[in-house]
């Protein structure tokens, strides 16, 4: 499958619409694990981790590594950081998730220290586009690029961080900005 933006976006909206939500609402990325029967495991209580491998990613790695989806059979289980900040650890099951709406095939699964050694770097990018229109549909983010709302506000009403916020909110407010410009220009 090619995923386009639009397409993305389609998934994207079909699997919030599950989950009861509108545009607007926000997303909870653990019930849509519940949704799929995705178990989620803090990397702690991985049953068969070893304690070793425990300590490396809660302490010595704490700051690079985030979450994985692994697979178990024909079923697949997340696996999390609960070190991080609850804001970065939504954005991070939703990247997980987007992996799996996708479909991404896996290579060679390991808890790496690079999470992107699991995945091609096209799928990265696009299980990131994912996590962004799970968390800040367009819908939403323009919403707010139009209503002038700061990285703290969005970041507040979606339970994302400012630099996701950012993130998702840079092209709405080009496009706000735009709009605004070509009705200025009108009057
Ligand atoms: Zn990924």
């Amino acid at each position: 499958m090619k995923w386009t933006q639009a397409t993305m976006r389609e998934v994207a909206e079909e699997e919030r619409a599950g989950l009861d939500l509108g545009p607007y609402d926000t997303f909870d990325p653990y019930a849509l694990c519940v949704e799929h029967g995705i178990p989620v495991y803090s990397i702690g209580d991985l049953p068969g981790a070893s304690r070793e491998a425990v300590d490396h990613f809660t302490r010595i790695r704490t700051g690079n590594w985030s979450a994985a989806i692994i697979p178990a059979g024909t079923a697949r289980i997340i696996v999390e950081n609960p070190a991080h900040h609850p804001h970065r650890r939504r954005a991070n099951i939703a990247h997980e998730l987007g992996h799996l709406l996708l479909e991404h095939p896996f290579a060679e699964v390991h808890l790496s220290d690079s999470h992107a050694g699991s995945f091609a770097a096209n799928h990265e990018k696009q299980a990131t586009f994912m996590a962004g229109e799970l968390l800040i549909p367009q819908t939403a983010a323009k919403r707010a690029a139009f209503a002038d709302w700061t990285n703290e506000q969005v970041s507040a009403r979606y339970g994302v961080s400012t630099q996701f916020a950012q993130m998702q909110m840079s092209g709405p407010r080009v496009y706000a900005r735009r709009s605004r410009a070509r009705q200025d220009s009108r009057r």
